[in-house]
């Protein structure tokens, strides 16, 4: 297996080249490590290696490594990623710097008025279930506009932007040019958004042409899970 420094370094290169394929700066796509599944060990390891932002699907999971790594915490930010109920949402305002994946207002309400005084507005993507599938977690399109509102009044949130998985295959490159779409016209309409999280392992070279500004790797990083 290849060392987790050499495959961050890769995967950089592959963000940097794609980039720059799409007419893009270099620079202008921000890596989100996603250490699901992998233990502490993994994150200190890519934090070694240059690693800063990293992602967790589950909550136990996610608390248990921001605990663990706690003599990094004031360098690394944590974004949530999987899916939140409400009875959760009290230890997540608490421990994480963004969460990525809202998709109703109850769980943006609960997130602003549990998040801790001292801390920065949590950061927050509305997530979008942009292939329409039935079984996928996320907004349908056209709910975004009316939830982006709502939680951009939400006064210790900060609205950062919008999350999506498009489906693999031949329609998904469309599906990331859809989601790219839906951020301009939410920008357009005067919200201050500045993250499109789309792309993973898989399908960064699409995310990236259609307009991503973040991408969320895995298994490119950790290997397989
Ligand atoms: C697991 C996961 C990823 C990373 O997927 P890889 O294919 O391992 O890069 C990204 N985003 C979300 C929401 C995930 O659940």
């Amino acid at each position: 297996m290849m060392a987790i420094s050499d495959s961050l370094q890769i995967t950089k290169t592959r963000i940097a080249a794609a980039c720059v394929a799409a007419g893009r700066p270099p620079n202008a796509v921000q890596l989100l490590v996603v250490s699901k599944t992998f233990p502490g060990s993994a994150v200190r390891e890519a934090f070694a290696a240059g690693a800063r932002a990293f992602g967790e699907n589950y909550v136990q999971e996610g608390l248990a490594k921001v605990e663990e790594l706690a003599d990094l915490r004031r360098q690394i930010e944590w974004h949530l990623i999987g899916p939140l109920q409400s009875n959760k949402t009290k230890l997540v305002a608490e421990a994480f710097d963004w969460v990525d994946s809202v998709d109703r207002l109850k769980i943006a309400q609960r997130l602003s008025e549990q998040r801790p005084a001292d801390l920065p507005p949590l950061n927050i993507c509305l997530q979008v279930n942009i292939s329409a599938e039935a079984s996928k977690s996320g907004l349908l399109p056209d709910e975004v506009a009316t939830l982006a509102r709502q939680v951009a009044t939400l006064p210790r949130l900060k609205l950062r932007g919008l999350m999506a998985i498009p489906e693999p295959g031949p329609g998904a490159l469309a599906q990331h040019q859809a989601m790219a779409a839906l951020f301009e016209s939410l920008k357009a309409e005067g919200l201050p958004l500045d993250t499109l999280s789309l792309g993973m392992s898989a399908d960064l070279e699409d995310a990236i042409q259609a307009g991503s500004t973040m991408v969320r790797v895995g298994s490119a990083i950790f290997g397989a899970r």
